[in-house]
């Protein structure tokens, strides 16, 4: 997790995941030039029906691919289960076991798992399971129909094994990126506010406790400013409940420009912000405030939101001493800033 004031829900973009759609038709695409490979190899090798059966797979493969354009995924699943198990058991029936045709099957186990819940995944297992068991025991009783010789074999085999391991390889490329990205959306969902992408409250609480002990460790204080933006109802009120959000984002992008990268800010309550300066004295927390309250001043708001709401800020600040916790350290921001609103607004008091 970052701790700087980069917008961390936009991270979530720079972590690219196929689209699961995409990821079914490029399988179907992939199939089906295997399968097109396959018909001219059975035909050379003398194995006419496992030959003409690739047309039929190519065909099936087609409609897969539609089927996962229009995001009809029963059809796609269906179908794909159907072309395997068929495929993998002619391919044993016809050239025999030692083909490696049924490597294709166990590419489903992941796929099983990832797609369903827990007892439906048990009963495609053991289906799986079943045709595995049932294609080897075939082997065992039933000599190939329309054996190659044993080279092509040793081909057919090693073919076979290299596409599932790349098909393989790149499905669970697959399944890995799309755990890794549902962890990560947690993980922002729990620490920033979704509307200004600022840390929320409790996640602030924490690296604040992480901060004092830094502070703790070399003897620095912390500054504190406390910013409730003026007469935000107003802007409710008169303008809409949504031009009220897009100045909160607008708000969080000014705080944003105005901090130094190791300046922790949260979204602390409605309108509320508070932002954390390590190792900042109180003199210096006042300047960073002035600072941050005249951006608002002169930010061009009519540019920005469309209309020219221009609100203003009242900051409280104190300083965090490394012997106090937080809690009294705002208590004291929150008096003064109590004392800015008292004051007229739009100032910095400590
Ligand atoms: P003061 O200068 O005394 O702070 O006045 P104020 O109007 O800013 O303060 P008050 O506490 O009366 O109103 C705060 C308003 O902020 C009320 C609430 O509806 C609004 N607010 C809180 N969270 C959000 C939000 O996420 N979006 C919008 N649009 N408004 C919000
Ligand atoms: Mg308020
Ligand atoms: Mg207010």
């Amino acid at each position: 997790m970052s701790t700087t004031n980069e917008p961390l829900v936009s991270e979530l973009g720079k972590f690219r995941r196929p689209e699961f759609w995409q990821v079914f038709m490029r399988c179907a695409q992939v199939a089906s030039l295997i399968d097109v490979a396959f018909f001219f190899l059975f035909h050379a090798l003398g194995s006419p029906i496992l030959a003409w059966f690739n047309v039929v797979s190519v065909a099936i493969y087609i409609v897969v691919y539609y089927a996962s354009k229009n995001r009809r995924k029963k059809i796609a699943v269906s179908l794909i289960w159907l072309e395997v198990i068929v495929h993998a058991a002619l391919g044993v029936a016809l050239i025999g076991w030692g083909s490696g045709f049924h490597y294709y099957l166990f590419m489903f186990i992941p796929a099983i798992f990832l797609s369903t819940s827990f007892k439906p995944a048990l009963v495609a297992l053991a289906v799986l399971f079943a045709c595995l068991i049932g294609l080897d025991l075939m082997s065992w009783f039933i000599e190939p129909i329309e054996p190659i010789n044993a080279f092509a074999l040793k081909i057919v085999h090693m073919f076979n094994m290299s596409v599932v391991f790349f098909m393989f390889s790149y499905l669970s490329f697959y399944y890995l990126t799309t755990a890794r990205r549902a962890q990560k959306k947690l993980n922002i969902m729990a620490t920033t506010d979704p509307l200004t992408e600022l840390y929320n409250r409790r996640h602030m609480n924490d690296l604040v406790d992480r901060a004092i002990q830094h502070s703790t460790n070399n003897n620095q204080v912390i500054g504190i400013i406390l910013i409730d933006i003026d007469h935000f109802k107003k802007i409710n009120d008169l303008y809409g409940h949504k031009v009220g959000d897009d100045v909160l984002i607008k708000v969080s992008e000014i705080l944003k420009k105005e901090v130094r990268k190791q300046d922790l800010i949260s979204r602390w309550g409605g309108e509320e912000f508070l932002i954390t300066l390590p190792n900042s004295s109180l003199v210096d927390t006042q300047l960073s405030a002035e600072r941050i309250r005249e951006a608002f001043v002169n930010y061009n708001w009519l540019n920005e939101v469309g209309i020219d709401v221009s609100p203003t800020i009242t900051a409280g600040i104190s300083e965090l001493k490394h012997t106090e916790n937080l809690d009294s350290a705002i208590a004291r921001a929150d008096r003064a800033l109590y004392k800015g609103k008292e004051g007229g607004r739009n100032r910095v008091e400590s």
